[in-house]
């Protein structure tokens, strides 16, 4: 594999916040990485994964297949153990895609009432998976360990930010800086680890 065969990479998002995460972490990549958007695809994929890493395999499988391109894509949630970690791969479905996360908060920390210290413990989970068009398949894997807290706490972020305590940090990933999050954020980690995978399989320093 050179650089002449692949000419850009997909991330297979419609998200503009993780294309800048990517396109920093990958910012000596010199294969241009490009949103679906840029790629002109609009596809709607049925994510019927069990797991983060089947649904991103999933959704960087469908688009490679049908641009031939080197494909990477993401899935990501909540794992909370003392309820069998849910919500897990239905995080944005929890409860109907379209419930305020103040009511899926609440609902998460109610199912915990009777939980204390470490029985507490939950995750922000992300996969990435990259595709290529000879088969090859490539997932990394990250996270944020932390616990649910008794009330959501901090303004920043989305969805169950203001849950995760991160008892190393002292606050929920809500109550942090957005480009801290990042730092140490279960994507940027995944993403970091795709980035060394990506220059190890494509050699002469890469790409
Ligand atoms: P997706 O992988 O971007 O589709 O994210 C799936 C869902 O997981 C989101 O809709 C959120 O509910 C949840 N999630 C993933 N990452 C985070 C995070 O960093 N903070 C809060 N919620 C998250």
């Amino acid at each position: 594999m050179s650089s002449t065969q692949i000419e850009k990479i997909i991330f297979a998002t419609t998200n503009q916040g993780k294309m800048n995460e990517i396109r920093m972490i990958m910012k000596d990549c010199p294969i241009p990485i490009v949103s679906l958007k840029e790629a002109g695809i609009s596809a709607d994929i049925v994510e019927d994964g069990t797991t983060f890493e089947e649904n991103a395999i999933i959704k960087a499988k469908a688009i490679m297949e049908l641009t031939g391109c080197l494909t990477l894509a993401d899935d990501s949630g909540l794992e909370v153990d003392y309820i069998n970690k849910e919500p897990g791969v239905y995080s944005a479905r929890y409860m109907g895609e379209d419930t305020p996360y103040s009511v899926k908060n609440q609902s998460i920390i109610d199912r915990l009432h009777d939980a204390v210290g470490k029985e507490r413990s939950a995750r922000f989970v992300c996969s990435i998976a990259a595709c290529f068009p000879d088969g090859r398949v490539l997932t990394t894997y990250g996270t944020i360990e932390g616990e649910i807290g008794y009330e959501e706490k901090g303004e920043n972020g989305f969805g169950y930010d203001p849950i995760l305590y991160v008892p190393e940090y002292g606050k929920t990933t809500g109550e942090m800086e957005p480009e801290f999050k990042n730092e140490i954020s279960h994507r940027g980690i995944a993403i970091r680890r795709m980035w060394e995978k990506l220059q190890e399989e494509l050699p002469h320093g890469g790409i």
